[in-house]
Protein backbone atom coordinates (compact mmCIF):
# COMPACT_ATOMS: atom_id res chain seq x y z
CA UNK A 1 0.00 0.00 0.00
CA UNK A 2 1.83 3.44 -1.04
CA UNK A 3 1.29 6.74 0.42
CA UNK A 4 2.68 9.86 -1.27
CA UNK A 5 3.05 12.28 1.70
CA UNK A 6 3.87 16.02 1.10
CA UNK A 7 4.14 18.12 3.88
CA UNK A 8 3.96 21.18 2.45
CA UNK A 9 4.78 24.57 4.61
CA UNK A 10 3.85 25.46 8.33
CA UNK A 11 2.68 23.42 10.67
CA UNK A 12 2.66 20.76 7.62
CA UNK A 13 6.01 19.95 8.81
CA UNK A 14 4.23 18.71 12.21
CA UNK A 15 1.45 17.25 11.47
CA UNK A 16 1.99 15.61 8.95
CA UNK A 17 4.40 13.41 11.10
CA UNK A 18 2.02 12.88 13.41
CA UNK A 19 -0.28 11.22 11.39
CA UNK A 20 2.12 9.21 9.40
CA UNK A 21 3.00 7.68 13.13
CA UNK A 22 -0.69 7.34 13.34
CA UNK A 23 -0.85 5.58 10.14
CA UNK A 24 2.24 3.38 10.33
CA UNK A 25 1.01 2.23 13.91
CA UNK A 26 -1.63 0.62 12.25
CA UNK A 27 -0.55 -0.65 8.96
CA UNK A 28 3.28 -1.25 9.99
CA UNK A 29 4.16 -2.34 6.14
CA UNK A 30 2.61 1.16 4.63
CA UNK A 31 5.03 2.09 1.79
CA UNK A 32 5.67 6.25 2.19
CA UNK A 33 6.94 8.17 -0.55
CA UNK A 34 7.52 12.26 0.48
CA UNK A 35 7.26 14.63 -2.38
CA UNK A 36 7.23 18.32 -2.23
CA UNK A 37 4.78 21.29 -2.71
CA UNK A 38 3.61 24.46 -1.21
CA UNK A 39 5.48 28.24 -1.05
CA UNK A 40 8.97 27.07 0.22
CA UNK A 41 9.33 24.52 -2.81
CA UNK A 42 8.22 27.22 -5.26
CA UNK A 43 10.96 30.14 -3.75
CA UNK A 44 13.47 26.71 -3.74
CA UNK A 45 12.97 24.80 -6.99
CA UNK A 46 10.64 27.95 -9.01
CA UNK A 47 7.18 25.40 -8.96
CA UNK A 48 5.08 24.77 -6.33
CA UNK A 49 3.85 22.01 -7.48
CA UNK A 50 7.41 19.86 -9.18
CA UNK A 51 6.90 17.26 -11.73
CA UNK A 52 7.74 14.50 -9.98
CA UNK A 53 5.47 15.44 -6.98
CA UNK A 54 2.39 14.84 -9.73
CA UNK A 55 4.17 11.92 -10.68
CA UNK A 56 4.86 10.47 -6.99
CA UNK A 57 1.30 11.17 -6.43
CA UNK A 58 -0.43 10.07 -9.23
CA UNK A 59 1.99 6.49 -8.82
CA UNK A 60 1.17 6.30 -5.16
CA UNK A 61 -3.27 7.22 -5.73
CA UNK A 62 -3.52 8.33 -2.39
CA UNK A 63 -1.59 11.32 -0.74
CA UNK A 64 -1.17 12.79 2.56
CA UNK A 65 -1.07 16.71 2.31
CA UNK A 66 -0.23 19.16 5.23
CA UNK A 67 -0.67 22.55 4.16
CA UNK A 68 0.63 24.50 2.20
CA UNK A 69 0.82 28.88 2.39
CA UNK A 70 -0.35 30.81 -0.14
CA UNK A 71 0.77 34.64 -0.87
CA UNK A 72 -1.81 36.92 -0.46
CA UNK A 73 -0.75 38.75 -3.02
CA UNK A 74 -0.32 38.12 -7.25
CA UNK A 75 2.71 36.11 -7.64
CA UNK A 76 4.08 35.70 -11.03
CA UNK A 77 4.02 32.15 -12.02
CA UNK A 78 2.90 31.04 -8.18
CA UNK A 79 -0.43 28.94 -8.27
CA UNK A 80 -2.08 27.05 -5.36
CA UNK A 81 -0.66 23.33 -5.04
CA UNK A 82 -3.62 22.02 -3.45
CA UNK A 83 -5.58 22.87 -5.82
CA UNK A 84 -3.93 21.84 -9.00
CA UNK A 85 -3.32 18.75 -7.66
CA UNK A 86 -6.85 18.17 -6.81
CA UNK A 87 -7.65 19.02 -10.24
CA UNK A 88 -4.20 16.53 -11.90
CA UNK A 89 -5.69 13.71 -9.77
CA UNK A 90 -9.47 13.82 -10.97
CA UNK A 91 -10.57 14.13 -6.83
CA UNK A 92 -13.86 15.28 -7.46
CA UNK A 93 -15.41 14.98 -4.54
CA UNK A 94 -14.49 16.90 -1.05
CA UNK A 95 -15.91 15.19 1.63
CA UNK A 96 -16.01 17.76 5.20
CA UNK A 97 -17.37 16.08 8.40
CA UNK A 98 -18.63 17.45 11.25
CA UNK A 99 -18.97 15.33 14.22
CA UNK A 100 -19.58 16.05 17.77
CA UNK A 101 -15.61 15.34 19.09
CA UNK A 102 -15.80 15.91 22.84
CA UNK A 103 -13.87 18.94 23.66
CA UNK A 104 -15.54 22.11 25.47
CA UNK A 105 -15.78 24.18 21.71
CA UNK A 106 -17.41 21.04 20.11
CA UNK A 107 -21.39 21.50 19.85
CA UNK A 108 -23.12 18.44 20.88
CA UNK A 109 -25.19 16.25 18.42
CA UNK A 110 -23.80 17.62 15.26
CA UNK A 111 -23.09 14.52 12.64
CA UNK A 112 -23.04 16.41 9.07
CA UNK A 113 -20.93 15.95 5.96
CA UNK A 114 -21.21 18.38 3.49
CA UNK A 115 -19.90 16.72 0.09
CA UNK A 116 -18.43 19.20 -2.08
CA UNK A 117 -18.06 19.32 -5.84
CA UNK A 118 -14.59 19.74 -6.27
CA UNK A 119 -13.51 20.54 -10.06
CA UNK A 120 -15.66 23.69 -11.40
CA UNK A 121 -17.94 26.51 -10.20
CA UNK A 122 -16.33 29.60 -10.37
CA UNK A 123 -12.75 27.90 -9.28
CA UNK A 124 -12.69 27.02 -12.93
CA UNK A 125 -10.23 29.75 -12.99
CA UNK A 126 -11.64 31.79 -15.87
CA UNK A 127 -11.07 35.36 -14.10
CA UNK A 128 -10.28 38.46 -15.69
CA UNK A 129 -10.47 42.67 -15.66
CA UNK A 130 -11.73 44.55 -18.17
CA UNK A 131 -9.87 46.71 -20.07
CA UNK A 132 -11.24 49.82 -17.93
CA UNK A 133 -9.09 48.35 -15.24
CA UNK A 134 -12.44 48.53 -12.64
CA UNK A 135 -14.49 45.57 -13.05
CA UNK A 136 -13.59 41.91 -12.33
CA UNK A 137 -15.62 39.04 -14.02
CA UNK A 138 -15.59 35.50 -13.26
CA UNK A 139 -17.33 32.58 -15.19
CA UNK A 140 -19.16 30.06 -13.27
CA UNK A 141 -19.74 26.68 -14.49
CA UNK A 142 -22.22 23.80 -13.97
CA UNK A 143 -22.13 20.77 -15.79
CA UNK A 144 -24.81 17.83 -15.97
CA UNK A 145 -21.61 15.34 -15.36
CA UNK A 146 -20.20 16.53 -12.59
CA UNK A 147 -23.34 17.40 -11.09
CA UNK A 148 -24.36 13.68 -11.47
CA UNK A 149 -21.04 12.51 -10.11
CA UNK A 150 -21.00 14.54 -7.11
CA UNK A 151 -24.53 13.74 -6.52
CA UNK A 152 -23.80 9.68 -6.85
CA UNK A 153 -21.19 10.21 -4.51
CA UNK A 154 -23.58 12.21 -2.08
CA UNK A 155 -26.10 9.45 -1.76
CA UNK A 156 -23.62 6.10 -2.33
CA UNK A 157 -22.20 7.90 1.21
CA UNK A 158 -25.29 8.12 2.87
CA UNK A 159 -26.02 4.57 2.13
CA UNK A 160 -22.71 3.38 3.43
CA UNK A 161 -23.40 5.14 6.46
CA UNK A 162 -26.90 4.68 6.61
CA UNK A 163 -27.85 8.30 6.47
CA UNK A 164 -31.94 9.45 6.29
CA UNK A 165 -31.36 12.54 4.14
CA UNK A 166 -29.46 14.34 1.59
CA UNK A 167 -29.64 18.52 1.65
CA UNK A 168 -29.37 20.13 -2.17
CA UNK A 169 -27.93 23.68 -1.15
CA UNK A 170 -28.20 25.76 -4.43
CA UNK A 171 -29.05 29.26 -5.40
CA UNK A 172 -31.33 28.19 -8.20
CA UNK A 173 -33.84 31.01 -7.88
CA UNK A 174 -31.29 33.63 -8.79
CA UNK A 175 -28.73 31.59 -10.90
CA UNK A 176 -31.47 29.24 -12.83
CA UNK A 177 -28.86 28.21 -15.38
CA UNK A 178 -25.86 27.15 -13.23
CA UNK A 179 -27.39 26.37 -9.84
CA UNK A 180 -31.04 25.55 -11.21
CA UNK A 181 -28.90 22.79 -13.54
CA UNK A 182 -27.25 21.44 -10.19
CA UNK A 183 -30.94 21.58 -8.64
CA UNK A 184 -32.30 19.73 -11.41
CA UNK A 185 -29.91 17.24 -11.84
CA UNK A 186 -29.35 16.44 -8.32
CA UNK A 187 -32.80 15.81 -8.23
CA UNK A 188 -32.65 13.49 -10.87
CA UNK A 189 -29.83 11.62 -9.15
CA UNK A 190 -31.76 11.41 -5.76
CA UNK A 191 -34.60 9.15 -7.96
CA UNK A 192 -32.40 6.21 -8.11
CA UNK A 193 -32.31 6.30 -4.18
CA UNK A 194 -35.99 6.55 -3.03
CA UNK A 195 -35.01 5.29 0.57
CA UNK A 196 -33.44 8.10 1.06
CA UNK A 197 -34.88 11.49 1.76
CA UNK A 198 -34.26 14.59 -0.66
CA UNK A 199 -34.66 18.09 0.37
CA UNK A 200 -33.18 21.40 -0.69
CA UNK A 201 -32.31 24.63 1.11
CA UNK A 202 -30.97 28.26 -0.74
CA UNK A 203 -27.60 28.36 -0.11
CA UNK A 204 -28.59 31.80 2.35
CA UNK A 205 -31.09 29.40 4.31
CA UNK A 206 -28.52 26.78 4.64
CA UNK A 207 -26.27 29.18 6.10
CA UNK A 208 -28.73 30.08 8.89
CA UNK A 209 -29.68 27.11 9.45
CA UNK A 210 -26.16 26.05 9.83
CA UNK A 211 -25.55 28.25 12.31
CA UNK A 212 -28.42 28.21 14.27
CA UNK A 213 -29.52 24.42 14.28
CA UNK A 214 -26.62 22.36 12.65
CA UNK A 215 -28.02 19.05 13.90
CA UNK A 216 -30.98 19.14 11.30
CA UNK A 217 -28.48 18.18 8.21
CA UNK A 218 -27.19 14.90 7.32
CA UNK A 219 -25.38 14.78 4.09
CA UNK A 220 -25.36 18.18 2.37
CA UNK A 221 -24.27 17.65 -1.22
CA UNK A 222 -23.30 21.29 -2.92
CA UNK A 223 -21.41 23.22 -5.36
CA UNK A 224 -17.84 24.29 -4.89
CA UNK A 225 -18.34 27.81 -3.50
CA UNK A 226 -20.82 27.38 -1.24
CA UNK A 227 -19.20 23.77 0.00
CA UNK A 228 -16.29 25.73 0.61
CA UNK A 229 -17.98 28.47 2.99
CA UNK A 230 -20.37 26.05 4.80
CA UNK A 231 -17.87 23.36 5.58
CA UNK A 232 -15.73 25.99 7.01
CA UNK A 233 -18.79 27.26 9.41
CA UNK A 234 -19.83 23.55 10.31
CA UNK A 235 -16.16 23.54 11.18
CA UNK A 236 -16.50 25.49 13.80
CA UNK A 237 -19.36 23.10 15.38
CA UNK A 238 -17.16 20.34 15.35
CA UNK A 239 -14.55 22.19 17.56
CA UNK A 240 -12.32 24.29 15.61
CA UNK A 241 -10.08 24.02 12.71
CA UNK A 242 -7.57 21.92 14.44
CA UNK A 243 -10.19 19.21 14.64
CA UNK A 244 -11.71 19.53 10.67
CA UNK A 245 -10.80 17.02 8.75
CA UNK A 246 -11.58 16.48 4.66
CA UNK A 247 -10.61 13.84 2.38
CA UNK A 248 -10.65 14.76 -2.05
CA UNK A 249 -11.91 11.92 -3.19
CA UNK A 250 -12.23 10.36 -7.00
CA UNK A 251 -12.29 7.28 -8.80
CA UNK A 252 -10.20 5.15 -7.10
CA UNK A 253 -7.46 8.21 -6.19
CA UNK A 254 -7.71 9.89 -2.57
CA UNK A 255 -6.10 13.10 -1.07
CA UNK A 256 -6.31 13.34 2.31
CA UNK A 257 -6.19 17.21 3.63
CA UNK A 258 -7.50 18.78 6.94
CA UNK A 259 -9.16 22.26 6.53
CA UNK A 260 -7.07 24.06 8.43
CA UNK A 261 -3.53 26.17 6.64
CA UNK A 262 -0.68 26.09 7.50
CA UNK A 263 -0.51 28.39 10.07
CA UNK A 264 2.02 30.65 10.18
CA UNK A 265 1.29 32.11 14.03
CA UNK A 266 2.10 28.68 15.58
CA UNK A 267 4.60 26.88 12.98
CA UNK A 268 7.84 25.94 14.18
CA UNK A 269 6.46 25.79 18.02
CA UNK A 270 5.30 22.04 18.03
CA UNK A 271 2.06 23.00 19.69
CA UNK A 272 0.53 22.43 16.56
CA UNK A 273 -2.84 20.34 16.89
CA UNK A 274 -2.91 16.87 14.60
CA UNK A 275 -6.35 15.80 15.29
CA UNK A 276 -7.24 17.42 11.77
CA UNK A 277 -4.66 15.64 9.63
CA UNK A 278 -4.73 12.36 12.08
CA UNK A 279 -9.27 12.66 11.06
CA UNK A 280 -8.36 12.90 7.56
CA UNK A 281 -5.90 9.92 7.38
CA UNK A 282 -8.97 7.91 9.24
CA UNK A 283 -11.01 8.76 6.66
CA UNK A 284 -8.64 7.67 3.58
CA UNK A 285 -8.00 4.86 5.38
CA UNK A 286 -12.14 4.14 5.40
CA UNK A 287 -13.09 5.47 1.88
CA UNK A 288 -9.80 4.62 -0.32
CA UNK A 289 -8.22 1.83 1.20
CA UNK A 290 -11.32 0.41 2.48
CA UNK A 291 -10.54 -0.75 5.55
CA UNK A 292 -13.30 0.19 7.74
CA UNK A 293 -11.70 -1.56 11.20
CA UNK A 294 -8.53 0.69 11.12
CA UNK A 295 -10.48 3.27 10.32
CA UNK A 296 -12.77 2.93 13.33
CA UNK A 297 -9.51 2.19 15.53
CA UNK A 298 -7.49 5.65 14.42
CA UNK A 299 -11.16 7.39 15.16
CA UNK A 300 -11.87 5.58 18.54
CA UNK A 301 -8.40 6.54 19.68
CA UNK A 302 -8.71 10.45 19.48
CA UNK A 303 -12.11 10.40 20.85
CA UNK A 304 -10.79 8.70 23.53
CA UNK A 305 -7.61 10.78 23.99
CA UNK A 306 -9.89 14.12 24.07
CA UNK A 307 -12.38 12.04 26.46
CA UNK A 308 -9.37 12.02 28.46
CA UNK A 309 -9.08 16.23 28.73
CA UNK A 310 -5.99 15.55 26.53
CA UNK A 311 -5.60 18.82 24.64
CA UNK A 312 -3.30 20.52 22.87
CA UNK A 313 -3.03 24.25 23.11
CA UNK A 314 -5.83 25.39 20.84
CA UNK A 315 -8.61 23.78 23.10
CA UNK A 316 -6.69 24.97 26.40
CA UNK A 317 -4.92 27.38 28.26
CA UNK A 318 -1.95 26.26 30.19
CA UNK A 319 -1.16 22.46 30.80
CA UNK A 320 -1.95 21.26 26.74
CA UNK A 321 0.11 18.74 25.44
CA UNK A 322 3.13 19.34 22.52
CA UNK A 323 1.88 17.69 18.92
CA UNK A 324 4.42 14.95 19.58
CA UNK A 325 3.07 14.32 23.23
CA UNK A 326 -0.17 14.42 21.92
CA UNK A 327 0.15 11.84 19.27
CA UNK A 328 2.25 9.46 21.28
CA UNK A 329 -1.54 9.25 23.55
CA UNK A 330 -3.37 8.46 20.62
CA UNK A 331 -0.82 6.07 19.23
CA UNK A 332 -0.38 4.38 22.80
CA UNK A 333 -4.35 3.06 22.39
CA UNK A 334 -3.75 1.84 19.59
CA UNK A 335 -0.87 -0.39 20.50
P1 LIG B 1 -2.95 29.99 5.60
O1 LIG B 1 -2.51 31.27 5.04
O2 LIG B 1 -2.01 28.87 5.36
O3 LIG B 1 -4.38 29.65 5.26
P2 LIG B 1 -3.98 30.97 8.13
O4 LIG B 1 -3.33 31.25 9.45
O5 LIG B 1 -4.60 32.10 7.37
O6 LIG B 1 -2.93 30.19 7.22
P3 LIG B 1 -5.13 28.62 9.18
O7 LIG B 1 -3.83 27.94 9.03
O8 LIG B 1 -6.32 27.83 8.82
O9 LIG B 1 -5.16 29.92 8.34
O10 LIG B 1 -5.20 29.11 10.70
C1 LIG B 1 -6.25 29.93 11.20
C2 LIG B 1 -6.05 30.00 12.74
O11 LIG B 1 -6.32 28.70 13.30
C3 LIG B 1 -4.64 30.36 13.18
O12 LIG B 1 -4.70 31.16 14.34
C4 LIG B 1 -4.01 29.04 13.53
O13 LIG B 1 -3.01 29.10 14.50
C5 LIG B 1 -5.19 28.19 14.00
N1 LIG B 1 -4.99 26.79 13.62
C6 LIG B 1 -5.17 26.26 12.38
N2 LIG B 1 -4.86 24.97 12.37
C7 LIG B 1 -4.47 24.66 13.62
C8 LIG B 1 -4.00 23.45 14.24
N3 LIG B 1 -3.90 22.30 13.55
N4 LIG B 1 -3.68 23.50 15.54
C9 LIG B 1 -3.78 24.63 16.24
N5 LIG B 1 -4.22 25.81 15.72
C10 LIG B 1 -4.56 25.82 14.42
Amino acid sequence: MKLCVIEGDGIGHEVVPAAVQVLKQVIPDLDVHSAEAGWDTFQSKGSALPDETIATAKDCKAVLFGACSSPSYPVEGYSSPIVSLRRKMETYANLRPTRYLPVPTAREGVDLVVVRENTEDLYIGDEHTEADGDTGTATKRITRYATERITHMAFKLAQVEQRERVTIVHKGNVLPQTDGLFRRVAYEVSHHYKHIETDELLVDTAAYWMVKEPTRFDIVVTPNLYGDILSDMAAAWGGGLGLAPALNLGDEVAIAEPVHGSAPDIAGKGIANPTAIILSAAMLVRHHWKMTDLANQIEDAVYTTLSDGDYTADLMDGNSMSTQRFTDEICSKLA
